[in-house]
């Protein structure tokens, strides 16, 4: 249900205050966490940093057991998050002492399973900005904008806002961020949001649309200037498509990305700057020797399938020989050229497999990062494994070939063989020692087991057996 919220966030003047408070909001102290466990997530830090600058005492951590105060706002980033023992136990604290507690961040886009499974006061649906300044202010979530809670036992839903202009204050940067390694990098900056691309298996569109809402570059390199103040080393334009960076309608137009790229080197030196995700649809040679002048020179492109029919299936958009020709034109350029894989996905056969295989044997990759699909309740892809069998689907099915001795499902069976074949693959062939093979069969069966604790949940949420 949703009810109608009469509340209208006035966002620019929460900006632009820059108030550095002492935690004393009309007399009354209040000390609020923000939390994202494991990491400081980027927006665990933008939302520390609107706390901070409306005058609240606000420390930001990842550690669970350093939560405290009269408020946390958990930034959740994995369906693994909501099964996690340590996770439920500090929210049942929580609540426990009296402290309230919101829980925001990529989960929130199945608030209906955050709070069966953690029990939160409430839920920040989506963008947390409009949501945050109400729920400072009083105990009652039904007036804030995008939340999610719970009234005489039913969930109820308020007003749903998306934020016209992305502008916002100065992250809160703790002061051990340059201790922290995502991917080589100390922090994934936000450029922009959304992304017009319609994969089956992202969340992105799902939760910031498909409409690109860029920030200034002014602020972004601000921003970074405070990050590396801080100490950051290497910083990391944060996921999607680096490339749609204030593109329209649709349409790539790179000139404020080369700016930025620019900007972004100018500031960190170019080998501390990354681009990573970019759509093989989304590259021009203008944009490859930014890469290669500004950046680490590293693309990942998100190339999922060598199979077109998986590739349809994805959604991808695009077709084999785009991805072909980008992974040239990287190599023309002197951009180094690395891919994500998806398997496991519904409907792929030995076939499309093996059509994958060839296409990491055809076009050498210079490092391949390879996942089991995940159906993140919502997408189109958590849709269609609610709509098939259980034994039709590759994370559950046993393996009967050739890995038959070591016990997998299908799915980890072809994502081991496939990290074995894309190390194989690459321009400098790497020597797979037991270490590796182990690492990797790991690896294969840790995904499997995480990826059907995930697909049991939406299963239990959807009447499904277990
Ligand atoms: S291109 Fe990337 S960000 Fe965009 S929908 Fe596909 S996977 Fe998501």
């Amino acid at each position: 249900m949703t009810r109608r919220n009469d509340y209208i966030f006035p966002i620019h003047c929460i900006i632009k205050t820059g108030i550095h408070g002492t935690g004393y909001i009309d007399g009354i102290y209040m000390k609020v966490t923000v939390c994202s466990p494991g990491i400081y997530t980027y927006g665990a830090m933008l939302i520390g940093g609107i706390i901070r600058d409306l005058g609240y005492d606000v420390t930001i951590e990842r550690d669970l057991h350093a939560i405290d105060g009269d408020l946390l706002f958990l930034s959740l980033y994995s369906t693994q998050h909501l099964l996690n023992p340590l996770i439920k136990e500090a929210v049942r604290t929580c609540r426990a002492k009296g402290t309230r507690c919101y829980i925001g961040g990529p989960v929130s886009a199945y608030p209906d399973i955050v709070f069966g499974e953690l029990n939160p006061d409430a839920v920040v649906i989506g963008e947390g900005e409009p949501a945050i300044p109400v729920l400072l202010k009083t105990e009652d979530p039904s007036q804030a904008p995008n939340c999610m809670y719970r009234s005489d036992g039913s969930l109820l839903s308020t007003e749903r806002v998306r934020m016209t202009e992305i502008e916002h204050p100065v992250p809160l940067i703790p002061d051990d961020i340059r201790n922290q390694s995502i991917r080589g990098a100390n922090v994934y900056i936000e450029t922009h949001r959304g992304c017009f691309g319609r994969c089956g298996f992202c969340q992105v569109p799902l939760f910031f649309g498909r409409k690109i809402r860029s920030r200034d570059i002014e602020p972004i390199l601000n921003e970074v200037r405070a990050f590396k103040e801080k100490g950051v080393e290497k910083v990391a334009i944060s996921g999607g498509t680096g490339s749609l960076y204030k593109s329209h309608d649709n349409t790539l137009d790179t000139g404020a990305f080369l700016e930025l790229l620019e900007g972004l080197s100018g500031i960190m030196g170019p080998k501390n700057v990354s681009c990573p995700d970019i759509r093989v649809d989304c590259i021009t040679d203008e944009v490859l020797e930014a890469i290669r002048n500004h950046t680490v020179g590293w693309i990942f492109f998100g190339i999922e399938s060598g199979s077109q029919k998986m590739l349809d299936s994805i959604r991808k958009g695009i077709i084999i020989e785009q991805a072909e020709e980008a992974i040239g034109r990287c190599r023309q350029s002197g951009v180094h050229a690395a891919g994500s894989l998806i398997c496991g996905y519904p409907g792929e056969t030995e076939e499309d497999f093996l059509m994958t295989k060839d296409f990491l044997s055809r076009n050498a990759l210079e490092d391949v990062f390879i996942s089991i699909a995940e159906p993140i309740p919502h997408t189109p892809l958590g849709t269609m494994v609610l709509e098939i069998n259980r034994d039709e689907n590759p994370v559950y099915a046993p393996h009967k070939g050739e890995y038959a001795s070591l016990h997998l499902t299908e799915a980890e069976a072809r994502a081991f063989d496939l990290m074995l074949h894309a190390d194989m693959s690459k321009p400098v062939l790497r020597l797979i020692t037991d270490d590796i093979f182990s690492s990797y069969l790991s690896e294969a069966k840790q995904q499997g087991t995480d990826i059907r604790a995930a697909t049991d949940l939406l299963f239990r949420y959807h009447g499904r057996d277990v």
